[in-house]
């Protein structure tokens, strides 16, 4: 696509993101507090590990999280779907990866993300064939570039963690390995409470019991996603079609039935 490299900020806060306080903590230390105080970090002669690996089962926060890490430290947020850089003529992908890593240190300070990193980084000699390889290879010489890649920061996610080549989870490429776990009961509930900010839900209504309920064991945050939407539409559509809908004063809010209701739907 033509956007290959667009970069911005991203406008995913900390706040959208419900719970995962540990990852949190290390990208405060990784990369936000690195990119607002890079003199200290320099004074105390602290160096780190600049690229990362997201990985994990679908749905539970990956990219959210890449977004609110740029958007705490005010840096630019790059992109980059890894199957749509494979997609490309022989050679084309090569190309890409240096234009994306040149677009990136242009736009310093920059989180670089790459989403289904896996694509890009299968085993050598299984499934890509000698494109994948290429590609491989024009990567790491990027990430080897630490020297000129001040400021970039780079971001990985998968969810098949298992099939990546080893040589790109070393030191100084992505590095450092960070799980992205389905929420527990209680992280459920600052999920949903996450999801809740900007909607009307009822006062009554218990998003962290909600989150420890049974009904709700083992869904994502994707799935918590759907839940809330679904509930906030049978909500709506109650609102639009109700006969009172004219009167002053009437709140309409989201309420347990209509949860339940969604609970139904999706499950
Ligand atoms: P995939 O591996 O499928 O790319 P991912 O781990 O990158 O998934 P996201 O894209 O970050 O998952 O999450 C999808 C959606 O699910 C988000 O846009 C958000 O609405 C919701 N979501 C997931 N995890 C959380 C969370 N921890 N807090 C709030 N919302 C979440």
């Amino acid at each position: 696509s033509r956007r290959e490299g667009f970069s911005a900020i991203p406008n995913v806060k900390w706040d959208d993101v419900g719970g995962l306080h540990l990852l949190r903590e290390e990208f405060d230390r990784y990369i936000v507090r690195r990119i607002k105080f890079p003199e200290d970090y320099e004074d105390f002669g602290v160096d780190l590990e600049t690229g990362f690996l997201l990985y994990g089962p679908p749905g539970c926060g990956k990219t959210l999280i890449a977004k609110a890490v740029a958007n705490e430290a005010g840096a630019n947020f790059i992109h980059i779907k890894g199957p749509e850089l494979l997609n490309k003529y022989v050679g084309e992908s090569e190309l890409a990866v240096r234009t994306i890593f040149s677009r990136a240190r242009t736009c310093s300070p920059c989180i670089l993300f790459f989403d289904e990193v896996d694509a890009l980084t299968t085993k050598r000699g299984k499934e890509g064939g000698w494109v994948v390889e290429r590609l491989l290879n024009q990567l790491l010489i990027e990430l080897d570039g630490a020297e000129q890649r001040r400021g970039v920061y780079v971001i990985g996610a998968t969810n098949r963690p298992e099939v990546m080549d080893r040589a790109v989870l070393r030191p100084g490429r992505f590095g450092k390995l960070l799980y992205v776990p389905l929420p527990s009961p209680d992280e459920r509930g600052m999920i949903l409470k996450a999801l809740a900010r900007k909607k009307p839900i009822d006062a009554n209504m218990d998003l962290m019991a909600l989150g420890r309920d049974g009904a709700c064991e083992n869904l994502s945050g994707a799935d918590l996603s759907a839940l809330m939407n679904e509930a906030a539409m049978a909500a709506l559509e109650e609102k639009l079609t109700s006969s009172y809908r004219s009167l002053d004063g009437v709140p309409w809010t989201i309420k347990d039935v209509h949860f339940k209701r969604a609970l139904e739907k999706i499950s």
